[in-house]
């Protein structure tokens, strides 16, 4: 099929704005592909062939899922605005593959969604172009709720994509970073300019890639307790460890028992919270997991 003939062009997408006099809701983060190139992009680092089941997430006009329906197996797309629902049923019309759920993501059911569309053996990835006003509580849920899904390739604003992939000892590093490397490998695969997007969004774009593993690099008492920690470290980013750990656990534990546990796990407390590894968090938080 040639280029022009799809939804993601300059063109095309005007033409269908039109026809439905379609008005673009900033609260909801609507910026729609236009670009091609950059589909066939994600769609690559992606991976995904006919076997593959895709959950997108605010499909918009059908762009990307236009895009995902030629190469994947089945996709199912989540989208909030009610408007969009029959735009996409129009737009999708001749792609059988494609199931359109009239749903916001973070009240959505997706271990059903997943079981009523997808075969139990099936490998499945998120691909979206994600609403970047609610990119964050978008992945903790996906990765906190163990669906069976083996990789998120998102694109998102350049910043959160940094501290999602970010090492120690950068500005971009904290509790995102932790909560995101627990879980999965991430990796920016590329950055992407405005000029893609329609309208163009204020802030820098990349394409995000995680991918699930298998098990977490580390092992913690209690996962819950584990990101508590590591929120409590990064705090205020400028105090140190013993300092927030106070403000954690102020009428629970005195300063003193705070001070013997970091130095039995021989742990400077008056290091900051963003030179810690994720194995010394989990160190951490099991310690002090046994002292409360
Ligand atoms: N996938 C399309 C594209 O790339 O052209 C549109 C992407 S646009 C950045 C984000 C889409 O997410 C919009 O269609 C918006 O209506 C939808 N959206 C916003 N909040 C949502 C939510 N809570 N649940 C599901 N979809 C949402």
């Amino acid at each position: 099929m040639p280029n022009k003939k799809y939804i993601a062009t300059p063109t095309k997408t005007n033409e269908i704005l039109q026809k439905y006099a379609f008005a673009f809701k900033k609260s909801l983060g609507q910026n729609f592909l236009v670009d091609v190139n950059i589909l066939d992009q994600i769609i690559y680092h992606a991976g995904i062939d006919d076997t593959t089941g895709v959950i997108e997430i605010g499909p918009g006009i059908g762009a990307l899922t236009e895009q995902l329906a030629i190469h994947a197996g089945q996709v199912v797309a989540l989208e909030i605005d009610q408007r969009l629902i029959p735009i996409l049923n129009d737009t999708l019309a001749n792609y059988h593959n494609v199931h359109i759920v009239h749903e916001d993501v973070l009240k959505a059911d997706l271990k059903a969604i997943i079981s009523q569309y997808f075969q139990e053996e099936q490998t499945i990835q998120i691909v979206a172009n994600l609403p970047y006003y609610i990119t964050t509580p978008i992945l903790m849920k996906l990765l906190r709720e163990d669906l069976p899904i083996s990789q998120i390739t998102v694109m998102i604003q350049k910043e959160v994509a940094e501290r999602m992939a970010a090492v120690p000892q950068t500005k971009s590093y904290g509790s995102l970073t932790i909560a995101v490397q627990y879980y999965t490998e991430a990796d920016i695969v590329m950055s992407v300019p405005k000029t893609v997007f329609m309208p163009q969004p204020n802030v820098e774009s990349s394409i995000l890639q995680l991918t699930k593993r298998e098990k977490p690099p580390v092992d913690v008492l209690n996962e819950d307790f584990f990101f508590e920690i590591v929120q409590a470290s990064f705090a205020q980013r400028r105090k140190t460890l013993r300092n927030n750990l106070t403000t954690k656990f102020k009428g629970t534990l005195t300063k003193e028992a705070i001070t013997n546990v970091l130095e039995t796990i021989e742990i400077d407390g008056s290091r900051r919270g963003e030179t810690l590894s994720i194995e010394e968090f989990a160190l951490l938080a099991n310690a002090f997991y046994k002292e409360i």
